[in-house]
């Protein structure tokens, strides 16, 4: 399995924001759409992502000041990005050897989506069943 049929199968929906947008507007979106991290958007061009720990992070050393902050004070700028051939077996090194738990899809200098440590998990577990499936037919057929 790799990063285009995960997209497929949970939709292309793009949470995004502008780097123009505070923090205040960062930590709304989070809650509201539940999800742990937004990449932000120089008009087309990706440029940075900002995770719940971003936004934690700078409210323990800032304070509550830091809401009306610009999202360019928080956010990471050099992005790690994966593409849609990249496999489920590749983000999982990625994720766990940069410890990042979101990777921005990239095609041709394009935004095409998000992938979640949640998905490659759920994506892994789902192989893992098949394989051990496999393994019972193919023993009780022996
Ligand atoms: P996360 O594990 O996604 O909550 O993010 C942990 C830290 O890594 C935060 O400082 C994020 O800004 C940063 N981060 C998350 N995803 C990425 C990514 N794809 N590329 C670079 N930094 C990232």
């Amino acid at each position: 399995m790799n990063v285009g049929k995960i997209l497929e199968a949970k939709g292309s929906e793009i949470i995004a924001l502008e780097d123009t947008c505070t923090v205040l507007e960062v930590a709304k979106l989070l809650g509201e759409r539940r999800i742990g991290a937004i990449p932000i958007m120089r008009g087309a061009q990706l440029c940075g992502i900002i995770s719940e720990r971003d936004v934690v992070r700078g409210l323990a050393i800032r304070g509550g000041g830091v809401l009306a902050d610009g999202v360019s004070t928080l956010m990471t700028k050099s992005v790690v990005t994966c593409g849609m051939e990249d496999s489920v077996q590749q983000l999982m090194v990625m994720m766990t050897e940069r410890r990042i738990r979101h990777v921005p899809v990239v095609e041709n200098g394009q935004l095409k989506g998000m992938i979640s440590i949640g998905d490659v998990v759920k994506e892994r577990m789902q192989e893992t069943e098949q394989e051990a499936e496999a393994l019972k037919a193919y023993i009780s057929s022996a």
